[in-house]
């Protein structure tokens, strides 16, 4: 006979005589990123009620407990917070949206839209995931922008555009690892960079995408610096 093996025995007796046990509800569901096996998932918000449990009956309410998030795929339970993380899904389109407003910012600020410029943010936009993203179709949002806000072309980064910035680059950011955000500045950059060297306008706009990704002012000038010095 194992040692202690009585000893077990007795516990585990004694755990289908009394325990616990949680009555799970179903309070809504979704898709999430699941962390326990990696990837977008359904997922069940439950709470729970704690009962007392006497030969696996429950007896005694022991209060709420949860929510928590049960993923369909892996069965696993995690705390609410998971749900503040993007499904890759989610996030390949911010991160889409965030490189076609840059593209955006930094064409509306160059004042005039040359071939390069436009040829350079069209592939840039393409690249980020909008297969079908054209020339044209990026000059025509650029003037609609003008024409929307009454801003004169040339002119540093205006409020709206300023505003459209923060509110495509801010809920990415926190998500993003330091090179993940440079790589969006520096994208900009680029932009800026392909009709020649950047226009105080440009260095504007660039400033604020820096500033929306949480990138502090000494690190947007060295970036905006090495950009400039690295031929594209
Ligand atoms: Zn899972």
């Amino acid at each position: 006979m194992l040692p202690g093996r009585g000893q077990d025995g007795r516990a585990a007796r004694l755990a289908r005589f009394l325990g616990t046990r949680v009555a799970w509800t179903e309070v809504g569901d979704g898709e999430f990123f699941c962390p326990g096996c990696g990837g977008d998932r359904n997922y069940q918000r439950l709470t729970g009620r704690r009962r007392f449990t006497l030969l696996g009956v429950p007896v005694v309410p022991r209060g709420d407990t949860g929510p928590v998030v049960e993923c369909a795929a892996c069965r696993r339970h995690f705390g609410t917070d998971v749900l503040d993380h993007p499904t890759t899904i989610r996030f390949s389109a911010m991160l889409r949206d965030a490189v076609h407003t840059v593209a955006l910012a930094v064409l509306a600020a160059s004042g005039t839209s040359s071939r390069t410029s436009l040829e350079t943010a069209a592939a840039t936009v393409r690249a980020a995931g909008f297969d079908d993203c054209t020339e044209e179709q990026l000059n025509a949002l650029v003037e609609a922008l003008a024409a929307d806000t009454g801003r004169v072309y040339g002119r540093p980064c205006g409020a709206g555009l300023a505003i459209e910035l923060h509110e495509a680059l801010d809920p990415l950011s926190p998500h993003l690892a330091p090179a993940g955000r440079e790589s969006i500045l520096l994208q900009g950059a680029r932009i800026a960079l392909a009709d020649g060297p950047y226009t105080p306008a440009e260095r504007d706009a660039l400033f604020t995408v820096g500033s929306a990704l949480t990138i502090c002012t000494d690190d947007v000038t060295l970036l905006l610096a090495a950009a400039a010095r690295t031929p594209s």
